[in-house]
């Protein structure tokens, strides 16, 4: 292919999308910083480029899961501050202390770790200890476990090992409004940093926001708000409302060209086990990306796609690397464009149509996209 020629596929990623969305999240958590995440490749979009739209917008915390995708942001020169936090014992913490991330302390053995990487490294460590406050998922919870890895941090910080930069938790229903987990686990919070403080931490940033909370609850903001689908314009679920509600506009189309446009009589079965068969006479697009491009299986026979100005739909299943649309009679060019999600305002669905037709959620639909589809960046 020619650098111009038209692609097979292509997931364009509209930075200026990214960096208003950042914008309208800084405006809607005005007393917080705000922390982009983008584990995952920034769910799919691809993580330098996003990583530094989000900083040109005033994300001033960068938010990985592995330490490896936080090292490989500052490989790539990303400045300011980078929380990782998910550890396994034996990770990279000395690297990760060299090269100044900050990192997240779930329990004694990652404190014992990080403790012995800073005595190497010769430097302190930047921790935020992790407050399991209901998500029932990693962190310490009180009675016990949190009292004790306080106390523990406290004396490695006395001895220049450490500094106790963040307390922070996790919420688990937070894209459920309501839901009464959302004010337990803030009060559970809130005594969790209470006891913190009382012991002499001084953190400098107490975080448990992550997108639907920094959306819907004011209250649950703090410091920092740690920001993942909204930065890319994707709504947390479909009960808290649509990502324009909130000023959003998601930031990812994915396209691909149409392979083939052909002639099919009634009665003719479509793709493997021949779960559709044409009604009539009719025609039939193939469209070049399947689930090794990340398209869900699972959306085979319900997946919409625009063609031509109409939403078609995955006829029979999808296969790795390609999926037939019935075209009802219609012959689109082959190589015209068929968009199989957008912001929507081409008529376009969206990766939240998409979720709804694989029975999932937009974050698993754009997280997926495979990496043999291209990122264009606009
Ligand atoms: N904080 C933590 C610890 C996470 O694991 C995630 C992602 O799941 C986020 C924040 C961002 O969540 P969201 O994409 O809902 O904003």
């Amino acid at each position: 292919h020619a650098p111009s020629a038209p692609l097979r596929a292509r997931a364009e990623i509209d930075l200026a999308a990214l960096r208003a969305n950042v914008r309208a999240l800084r405006a809607l958590a005005p007393g917080a910083a705000l922390m982009a995440v983008v584990k995952s490749d920034a769910y799919g979009h691809g993580a330098v480029p996003c990583a530094r739209a989000a900083v040109q917008a005033g994300a001033t915390w960068l938010g990985t899961a592995t330490p490896e995708e936080g090292l490989a942001l500052r490989a790539a020169g990303l400045p300011g501050r980078i929380m990782c936090w998910l550890w396994t014992p034996g990770g990279p913490w000395r690297e990760a202390i060299e090269a100044d991330l900050d990192v997240s302390v779930s329990g004694m053995w990652a404190l014992r770790e990080v403790t012995e990487a800073a005595r190497a490294a010769g430097a302190p460590a930047r921790v935020h200890l992790k407050a399991d406050t209901g998500l029932g998922r990693n962190g310490c919870q009180p009675g016990g476990d949190w009292e004790e890895l306080v106390d523990a941090a406290l004396r490695a910080e006395a001895e220049g090992l450490l500094r106790v930069t963040g307390l922070w938790s996790h919420f688990a229903c937070a894209d459920e409004p309501g839901h009464p987990s959302i004010a337990a686990q803030l009060t559970r919070f809130r005594e969790m940093v209470a006891h913190a403080e009382q012991r002499g931490v001084r953190p400098e940033v107490r975080h448990m926001a992550n997108s639907p909370a920094t959306l819907t609850l004011p209250e649950s903001h703090f410091d920092l708000v740690r920001t993942g689908c909204a930065v890319y314009g994707i709504s947390p679920s479909p009960e808290l409302g649509v990502p324009a509600d909130f000023g959003l506009r998601p930031v990812m189309t994915l396209s691909a060209s149409l392979a083939l446009v052909k002639h099919a009589p009634r009665g003719h079965g479509v793709s493997y086990g021949h779960h559709y068969v044409t009604p009539g006479e009719t025609t039939l697009g193939l469209v070049p990306v399947g689930y090794a491009d990340g398209i869900p299986r699972h959306a085979s026979g319900t997946g919409p796609v625009l063609v031509g100005g109409k939403w078609r739909t995955v006829a029979g299943r999808v296969a790795m690397d390609q999926f037939v649309v019935d075209l009802g009679g219609d012959e689109p060019e082959i190589g015209s464009e068929a968009v199989l999600f957008g912001p929507g305002d081409r008529g376009e669905p969206t990766a939240e149509d998409w979720a709804q037709a694989a029975g999932t959620i937009g974050y698993e639909i754009v997280t997926r996209i495979g990496s043999r589809v291209p990122r264009v960046y606009v």
